[in-house]
Parts: structure tokens; sequence; C-alpha cells
């Protein structure tokens, strides 16, 4: 029987070896950190005797991906050149570092368009991809799937698989499915599980889905507002996670939990998903 490769959102301040440690200790066997303060562009050097041992540790208890999350403040679709700019430089940046991490993968919101139009987002997503040439990295990136709040690009699988369009060499490029946006933004993976996955499949493909984000939502199907709920406890609500983890075209997959929890809350949702996985 397979495992189910479940973790949660952790803080890299203490390194990476302490992440895969606190993984371990509340039942995951995969996280999520962000690569720089949320905020701004002040980076912390990352040890490589750190990442060394994590690797080991990584092997030693057969640990799935890391994802590396950029900073949400990034807009690699916003109006101002020397932002996107910035952009392209802190994505540049934050690549050559997880290089250093096999199997790694590097999820980023497209961004916002602002007033510009989603085909002007659009574009300036895939420019800032294409100077990147994100297929010399052995990373993966992946676009991230978004509720579609305000003027955020990659509201709906059609606009994922533009940009993706734009990209010159795109094998390198894959999508992370967050339950609580596309339920936001109108997909209903509660009653229609099937059917979302088929449409993904027709519009981007499912050989490009790469990692779930795992959230419950606050609000209903359609709201476009990106409230994360814990699991169970929201709209979304548990028997709809118990099928979207056993789903034949996701089981394999990695599960990320970014609901609002503090380590203990992490441990108790890990479990439960852990007891209704059929592997
Ligand atoms: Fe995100
Ligand atoms: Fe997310
Ligand atoms: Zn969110």
């Amino acid at each position: 029987m397979a495992e189910l490769m479940i973790g949660c959102h952790l803080s890299v301040s203490k390194g990476f070896y302490h992440m895969g440690e606190e993984a371990k200790s509340i039942g995951g066997n995969v996280f999520q950190f962000f690569s720089r303060n949320p905020r701004g562009s002040q980076k912390k050097e990352w040890d490589s005797k750190d990442i060394e041992k994590y690797n080991a540790f990584a092997v030693e208890n057969n640990f799935g991906p890391v994802l590396a999350h950029a900073p949400y403040t990034l807009n690699a679709c916003g109006k101002d050149e020397d932002a996107r700019q910035f952009v392209y430089e802190t994505m540049a940046d934050d690549l050559e570092r997880l290089e250093a991490i096999p199997g790694c993968m590097y999820n980023f919101h497209p961004g916002s368009h602002v007033s510009q139009g989603s085909e002007v987002g659009v574009q300036y997503i895939s420019e800032v991809l294409n100077r990147l040439e994100t297929g010399r990295f052995k990373t993966t990136v992946l676009l991230e799937t978004m509720a579609g709040k305000g003027s955020e690009v990659g509201r709906n699988f059609e606009e994922l698989r533009a940009i993706i369009d734009k990209v010159q060499d795109n094998t390198n490029l894959g999508v992370c499915l967050d339950t609580c946006h596309v339920f936001d933004g109108g997909y209903d993976i509660v009653n229609n599980l099937d059917g979302v996955l088929d449409e993904f499949d027709k519009i981007i493909g499912l050989d490009r889905l790469k990692a779930i984000h795992i959230n419950d939502s606050k609000n209903p199907m359609g709201s476009h507002k990106d409230r994360h709920e814990k699991i169970g406890e929201g709209n979304i609500g548990r028997e709809a996670f118990e099928r979207i983890i056993n789903h034949d075209k996701l089981k394999h997959l990695p599960f990320y939990l970014e609901t609002p929890n503090e380590l203990e809350g992490y441990a108790k949702e890990i479990a439960l998903l852990r007891s209704l996985y059929k592997g």
C-alpha cells in the first residue's frame, strides 16, 4: 500500500533539517516553506551543510518533494517595469539556490494584472518565465490556481494554460492546485470532482499537476474570497477531502496543508487524512 504524501507549511528560520524533523514529528513526509520573507526581499542565507543534512534525512525517511513557495507579494504582472525586473531577479535567485535540494518544486502566485486586463497579465507573467528559462533548472516551477480575488491571474484553468502556452521551454512548468482557491473560483470539487479533473485534463493536462494545497474554505463555492479553513470545518468538508486524497488521479501527489493551525492542529489534520487514505 502506497503511503500518503502529506505535510504542511513550516518556517524555514531554523533551517531545512529542522523542518524535516518538525514535519516528521507531526506525522508528515513532505513540507512547504517560504523561500524568503513574504513581506519583502530580504533573503536569509541558507547553510549548505544544513541542506546536505536534510537531503540525507529525506532519503532515510522516504520524504516526498520539498515545496518552496515564492513570496506572495511578488507580482510578475504589475504595471511597473522595475517591479517586474525585481520579480525576475528574486525568482532567479530562489531557483539558483533551490538547485541544492533534489526533487524540489517552486510554487508562485501568477500575479494581479491590476487594471491592465488578464491578457496583459498573462503576457507579462510568461515574459518573466521566458527570461528565467525555467527549463534549465532541476526544480519544477509551479503556477498556483487562484481564487480570482481582485484582479488575480490564474482564476481559471484557461488562464494558466495561456501562460504555459507562451513559455518557449515549458517542459519544466507545472501547476499546484489549491483546493480552497479552485472552490472559491467556482469549481465544484465537492459534488463534481471527476468533472473538474476532466476539465483540468482537457485544458491544462493532468501531467502538469504536480502538487495539491489541501485547504478547506471559509466561504461558499464561487465566492472568489480565498480564506482558508481547517480540514472538515469549512464549505468543502471532510467527505470531499476523503474523495480528493483517494482519487485515482490525485492520490500519488504530494498534499500540503495551509490551514489556520499551529503544529498541534496540523498533526491532527495529518492523522485524520492518513486515517481516511486507502492507498
Ligand atoms: Fe499560495
Ligand atoms: Fe495555496
Ligand atoms: Zn490562499
